[in-house]
């Protein structure tokens, strides 16, 4: 067994090395130990089974990796899916809970495709996981997010790509990410890339409704990142995008 861990995550490496006999890698971590997993289970070819030590993203199930050049945009390189993903309750209601709040991003995303893709069949269904969100507070409402992120890449695996989750947000997100010197996570920028369209006026009412109830109940408001970014950036970024 070949264990992938970050330094913060081995302090959780005990509780599962002695699960598995098999000849795997097992990943206990972030989103960036789950990535490096991934690419490691595909050059050895070996199945991998992750241990997500936070939920920041929907990296845990898809079956590729972002390879990132920096001042572009990420390219997805295919790798290989995770045979399991554990749920650890414990693990995940002692991490900080920004990195669960980042992960419900990458659902709320499907709301400003939503609006470009109206009447599709899998923005139907996109819908009723954005319904489910929550505020991660108790475990079984991390167990929501986790199961919803699940659900979500299994969506966009059937649609055939992740249209029905990316939309413009995440276009602005990547641009954001050139300038992220301020360590937000990818789903911190996803957020700020969803404010910004609505701030703009670029997303329906009922879906800002939606987004407001959730962003209301963040400890740190997205609105607070643009500041931090500078309106014009935000702004230029914006407009470059929605062109
Ligand atoms: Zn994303």
């Amino acid at each position: 067994m070949i264990i992938i861990s970050s330094k913060s995550s081995s302090q959780f490496i005990s509780r599962y090395e002695g699960n598995y006999h098999k000849d795997i890698i097992l990943g206990i971590g972030g989103g960036q130990v789950a990535e490096e997993a991934k690419w490691v289970g595909k050059h050895l070819r070996k199945e991998v089974i992750l241990v997500p030590t936070n939920l920041s993203c929907d990296a845990f199930w898809t079956k590729t990796v972002a390879v990132r050049i920096p001042g572009k945009q990420p390219v997805y390189v295919d790798a290989v899916r995770p045979i399991t993903v554990e749920f650890d309750g414990e693990i995940l209601t002692i991490c900080h809970k920004r990195y669960l709040v980042a992960g419900w991003a990458d659902i709320l995303s499907g709301i400003t495709a939503m609006d470009r893709m109206a009447g599709n069949q899998y923005t139907i269904q996109m819908c009723k996981l954005i319904d489910k969100c929550c505020y991660p507070g108790t475990v079984e409402e991390i167990k929501v997010l986790f199961d919803t992120l699940e659900e979500e890449v299994k969506l966009c695996d059937l649609a055939g790509s992740s249209a029905v989750e990316e939309g413009l947000e995440h276009k602005i997100a990547y641009e954001l990410e050139k300038y992220n010197k301020f360590d937000l996570l990818h789903g911190e920028l996803v957020f700020m890339g969803i404010q910004l369209l609505m701030q703009k006026g670029f997303l329906m009412s009922s879906s800002c409704d939606k987004i407001k109830y959730f962003f209301n109940k963040l400890e740190i408001k997205p609105t607070e990142w643009v500041k931090l970014f500078g309106k014009d950036l935000c702004e230029a970024i914006v407009d470059e995008v929605w062109r």
